[in-house]
């Protein structure tokens, strides 16, 4: 990046920042998703500003980001709506709970690609067939797949 760049310049928050942004809308988005239906509504953040817990739902909590994100600043001190603490989880918590299911997730979708590899080796499939199969729906082909063909 160059500092002497106006375009770098004039915003609030740097590309990095603004990548780190974005990670947490899709976050959010997905936090709301799966922890939603749980009965969790939000995120709490302790606020050294006020010197009080701030209780922020889920879509509250995209609202800042999104403005974050356009204007480099956020309006976190919002009133709480009557919250119940019992609804909302550390946003530690709540990353550490998304990480957990996105590698369950991904031991799941290991295990279902190995799982169709021999099925599909089973029934006569190419590799390369297996292969291209479980790339078109972002599987990665299993390292123990079929043999390799021998004509
Ligand atoms: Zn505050």
């Amino acid at each position: 990046m160059d500092p002497e760049d106006p375009e770098d310049r004039d915003e609030g928050i740097d590309d990095d920042e603004r990548e780190l942004l974005r990670q947490d809308l899709d976050d959010v988005e997905a936090l709301k998703h799966l922890l939603g239906p749980r009965g969790l509504k939000g995120v709490i953040f302790y606020c050294p500003d006020c010197e009080e817990d701030h209780y922020l739902t889920w879509d509250l909590l995209r609202g800042n980001l999104n403005q974050l994100l356009e204007e480099g600043d956020s309006p976190v001190h919002e009133p709480a709506f009557d919250p119940d603490p019992d609804e909302y989880v550390t946003w530690d918590y709540a990353r550490g709970f998304l990480d957990g299911y996105e590698t369950l997730q991904d031991e799941e979708s290991e295990e279902v690609a190995k799982r169709l590899s021999r099925e599909l080796a089973g029934r006569g499939w190419t590799r390369g067939d297996i292969s291209g199969l479980l790339g078109s729906v972002h599987l990665r082909p299993s390292d123990e797949g079929p043999p390799p063909e021998n004509d």
